[in-house]
């Protein structure tokens, strides 16, 4: 199974990612948490990733292009990866194509969750203080919410118009969340 898994920020996609990827016994490959693990650990990636982060800035593409590139190629992601967070411009989207046919594979499906754009903020400010993500400031994610607006939603229309999209309600909890998921994936 290789999946996209798509949504704004706070539609809770990294929670979605772990059980979904856990499911298919495949890799979640979050950009996010590949980056701030670079952060943490003062790698010159994360140096470089670390201002765009802390602006709410996505990092320039051919910085996660190689991160991806190199990460897709790792043994655990040859029988199916998810990446959660990425492609989040239309140029990741081109790359990640290129990525795939050298690779010689396919995506299966791309799920988008949606979201009341209203309650986002509010989960997002939860989150920043639950996950101690005290940079998370609510101009930071104000900021957030519109690169993904302006950058990244776009990308949703490219992936229906291939016929690969799918959509799901991504309010409610947990549970119900990934169950309509799954009921979507397995009529693939
Ligand atoms: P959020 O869902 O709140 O945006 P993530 O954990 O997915 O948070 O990502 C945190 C930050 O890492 C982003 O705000 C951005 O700066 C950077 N980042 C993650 N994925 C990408 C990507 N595909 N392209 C560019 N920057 C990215």
């Amino acid at each position: 199974m290789r999946l996209i898994l798509m949504g704004p920020p706070g539609a809770g996609k990294g929670t979605q990612a772990k059980v979904i990827a856990a499911h298919y016994g495949i890799p979640a490959i979050s950009t996010g948490d590949i980056f701030r693990a670079n952060v943490a650990g003062k790698t010159p990636l994360g140096i470089e990733a670390q201002r765009y982060m802390d602006a709410g800035e996505y990092v320039p593409d051919e910085v996660t292009n190689a991160m991806v590139r190199d990460r897709i190629g790792l043994e655990d992601a040859k029988p199916g990866f998810l990446l959660d967070g990425y492609p989040r411009t239309l140029a990741q989207v081109k790359e990640l194509d290129t990525m795939l046919d050298d690779y010689a594979v396919e995506l299966d499906s791309v799920v988008s969750l949606t979201v009341d754009r209203d309650e986002l903020v509010g989960l997002l400010l939860q989150r920043a203080q639950v996950e101690g993500r005290a940079d998370d400031t609510e101009e930071v994610i104000r900021r957030r919410q519109e690169v993904y607006e302006e950058q990244t939603a776009p990308l949703i229309k490219v992936y229906d118009d291939r016929g690969m999209l799918l959509e799901v309600d991504g309010m409610g909890d947990v549970e119900s969340v990934s169950r309509r998921i799954f009921s979507g994936l397995d009529q693939l």
